[in-house]
Order: C-alpha cells, then sequence, then structure tokens
C-alpha cells in the first residue's frame, strides 16, 4: 500500500471582499476606456470568468493549476493593488493559454528544472504583454540576454544554461516549486510547470474546474477575440502571433502525417483475406458489370520515387527518407521489397537497397516524377504502394497509377508548395 496523499492545504471559499477584488481586477483587464489605464485586454474575458478561485494560504500570493483554479492567499488579495492582481491575472491565464504545463511535460520538467521553466515561460509571458498597461515585473527576454521571439522551449534551453544564482530573483525566493513544505507557493503554480502541488485540488473536485476540452474552446475564443481586437492592419507581437496561428490552424507534424499515409497504403494489403479494388479481378469478364475484388497478396511492395534534381533540399530529403526507412521498418515491411528508384528527368538508378537512405543522391537537370512513377509501375511484382519524395515541381501521370501513391512534398515553406494530383495522398514536408 503507498502512503495515502498529503491532505490538500487549508483552502475555503473566497470572502465576498476578496471575491469583489478578484472581480474588480478582472474588469481592469478587460476594460478597454483607457488602454492606457487599464488591461485593455477584453479578448481575455472567456479565459478570466472561466477561472475557479480558491482561498489559501498555502500560496504566497495567487497560482494557477491545470484545471484552471486559482489560488488566492486571502492577505495578498487583501494588500494589493488593484492592477497589480490584475497584473498576476494576466501572467497566470497566459500559462494556461499558452499549455505551459503540458509543454513543460514534453520536455521533462522536473523539481530541478522547474525554476528554468519558470523563466522561461514568464520570460514568453512578459513579452507578450508587454504593449499593454499590465505590469507583470516579469523578466523579458533581454533581462537574461536572450532574443526576443523565441518560444519558452528556446528560453528553456538558454535558462538551462544559465548559473543557478542568475535564476533565482532578487528578493531571494526560490522561483519553482514550492508549497509542499512549510513555506507557501511563490510561483505560478502546477498550471505552469505540470508539477503537481500538495494543495492542488483534484481534477474532479466540487470546487469545480475546467477540463481539457473546454480549455481548448476558451483558447479558441480567445484567439478569435484576440485577432478581432488587433484588426487585420493591426500587428500581433512574435508570442501572440505564433499562439493564436498554432490555435486556429494547428499543425500536425508532417511525420506523423507520413506515418498515417503510408501505413493506410500498406494496410490496402495486409493479411490474406483483404480484398481490394484496385485490381480488377480475373473472373471480372464473366461478372458482367459487378466489379469484384481481387485477393491481394499479404506482403506488400513499395516503390520509393526519389526526386534528384537539384532543386530538392537535401538535408529535408535525407529526413523524409529516414523517416519512411522507420515507418516501413516499424510496419514490418521485408526489406526485399522495397525498391528505390532515383529519378530526375529520366530514371537514374534502380536498386533494391537495404535502407531508403542508402540511395545516392545524384543532382541532375530537370524534373519528372510520371517518369519514375511509369518505372515503377513497371516492376516485377507491381508495387502496392508507391511514395514519391519530390519538391513538387514535376509533371505527374494523367492517368491513375493503380497503387496507392504518397507525394512527399519537400520544401523550404510550408503551404506554398505546387499542387499534387487528387489521387494522391499528398504529405507536405516542410519546416513548420
Ligand atoms: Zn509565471
Amino acid at each position: 500500500m503507498s502512503p495515502a496523499p498529503a491532505p490538500p492545504g487549508p483552502v475555503r471559499h473566497l470572502d465576498a471582499d476578496i471575491a469583489n477584488r478578484i472581480s474588480a481586477a478582472k474588469l481592469w483587464l478587460v476594460s478597454t476606456e483607457s488602454p492606457t489605464t487599464c488591461g485593455d485586454m477584453p479578448y481575455l474575458a472567456s479565459a478570466l470568468y472561466a477561472l475557479v478561485p480558491v482561498a489559501t494560504e498555502r500560496v504566497t500570493a495567487m497560482t494557477i493549476d491545470e484545471h484552471w483554479r486559482l489560488y488566492v492567499n486571502p492577505t495578498w488579495a487583501e494588500t494589493t493593488d488593484i492592477s497589480a492582481i490584475a497584473a498576476r491575472l494576466a501572467h497566470l491565464v497566459w500559462h494556461l493559454l499558452a499549455e505551459h504545463a503540458d509543454r513543460a511535460r514534453d520536455l521533462d520538467v522536473g523539481t530541478d528544472t522547474a525554476p528554468a521553466w519558470q523563466r522561461a515561460s514568464d520570460a514568453t509571458v512578459a513579452e507578450t504583454i508587454e504593449t499593454t498597461a499590465v505590469q507583470t515585473g516579469l523578466i523579458k527576454p533581454g533581462g537574461y540576454g536572450w532574443d526576443r521571439g523565441k518560444s519558452a522551449e528556446e528560453y528553456f534551453a538558454l535558462a538551462s544554461g544559465l548559473p543557478a544564482r542568475l535564476l533565482t530573483p532578487r528578493d531571494g525566493t526560490d522561483p519553482g516549486r514550492g508549497g509542499d513544505g512549510e513555506e507557501p507557493d511563490p510561483g505560478c503554480g502546477s498550471g505552469c510547470d505540470g508539477l503537481i502541488r500538495s494543495y492542488d485540488l483534484p481534477p474532479g473536485d466540487p470546487a469545480g474546474g475546467v477540463d481539457s476540452h473546454d480549455a481548448d474552446a476558451i483558447r479558441r475564443r480567445v484567439a478569435i477575440e484576440f485577432q478581432q481586437h488587433v484588426g487585420p492592419a493591426g500587428t500581433m507581437p512574435g508570442e501572440w502571433a505564433r499562439w493564436v496561428g498554432q490555435i486556429l490552424e494547428p499543425i500536425v507534424p508532417w511525420q506523423q502525417v507520413l506515418a498515417a499515409a503510408v501505413r493506410r497504403g500498406l494496410g490496402w494489403t495486409h493479411g490474406h483475406t483483404d480484398y481490394t479494388y484496385t485490381k480488377i479481378s480475373r473472373r471480372q469478364a464473366g461478372a458482367g458489370r459487378i466489379v469484384l475484388p481481387a485477393l491481394r497478396r499479404p506482403v506488400p511492395e513499395v516503390a520509393i520515387v526519389v526526386d534528384t534534381s537539384g532543386s530538392v533540399d537535401d538535408g529535408l530529403l535525407a529526413q523524409a527518407l529516414g523517416e519512411v526507412d522507420g515507418i516501413l521498418t516499424s510496419s514490418a515491411v521485408p526489406q526485399g521489397s522495397v525498391t528505390v528508384l532515383a529519378v530526375d528527368a529520366a530514371v537514374q538508378a534502380v536498386t533494391q537497397v537495404r535502407s531508403a537512405r542508402d540511395v545516392a543522391i545524384g543532382g541532375g537537370g530537370g524534373t519528372d516524377m510520371g517518369v519514375g512513377i511509369e518505372a515503377a509501375m513497371a516492376l516485377k511484382p507491381r508495387p502496392d504502394v508507391v511514395i514519391v519524395l519530390t519538391d513538387g515541381y514535376t509533371p505527374w501521370p494523367s492517368i491513375q497509377p493503380r497503387a496507392a501513391v504518397i507525394a512527399v512534398l519537400i520544401g523550404r515553406v510550408r503551404g506554398q508548395l505546387p499542387p499534387t494530383p487528387a489521387w494522391a495522398h499528398r504529405v507536405e514536408c516542410a519546416p513548420a
């Protein structure tokens, strides 16, 4: 039996007085009447009003957890200016909007690295709300000698290299995890670094909270309202622009898209009992107009057509080939059933390689992937899946090949790559 978890710290509902001060701070933040003396952040409203305030002496000021509970020290709230409470609210809400706890988990932030993560994420918060009247008192990236406009992850990498004394604030408090011992938590809470505090209420606590689905909806709303607030001509600070882009146009890493496309392609041929309509059955002749499925062989044949013309980015091509290799290996495709064709304006080499990465990449002139796909379809046995890696500046066959075709477009800028035929499964392999 593991020992019972420590009971949460003293928690009680906010006194009416304290609740009023928190409400006043929210109003100050969302007010647009006088942008120089109030928050002018009306777009934060749906996030601010979703917070569930909880009174506790276990924090020095205010912290948040991932369920949007706002832990408030009543004495602090009583003795702090409304504008300063507002600044702390804006700061903490930004940790939730930016999913800093989740991102900290992705980086394996632990008690030892939590101070660096807090400094890093706080630096992005400072940069994000620096154009408003809100005074967070947070150190901006420049204060650490860091370039502006980077992500919390990038700052974390830089912060991890800093001597510990530079990560300790001037008042000597530990910026990291706190509130588990006798000392109240001076930090931002588990909503910043993902490390559960002993005073955190459990997820289903009757006090309430926001689940991850509702949190996503709030993020979307804030992103849309922020866009409307700045207007079409307005400029967004770097971190805002990045955040709004991610919330409204989520980018799935191309590696995942490619893996899904390849596995789907291979799935056509998996197992003896799998039927497919892509090949016309020999019995078709006597079956009138009904299309009969053909029984496919259980081991898929894969052809990889590699665009070796000079215009393709070598580094990205190697990366994409490496991904394809990994996906084929993890999908148990025998190496003998993978053929690689190096193609520019003509087919330069056809190899049964041990690894897709073994293919020698030349640097020829023109580009015609149509020739490459044609050559692939002429292979014996004929491939079930053809994976084409190209920059997309190529003609394509006018007729759909009798194979699943995956067009992996390799380019410098996502979203600006040439079109591909409707029958090809398009995967854009480009830096985000
Ligand atoms: Zn913070």
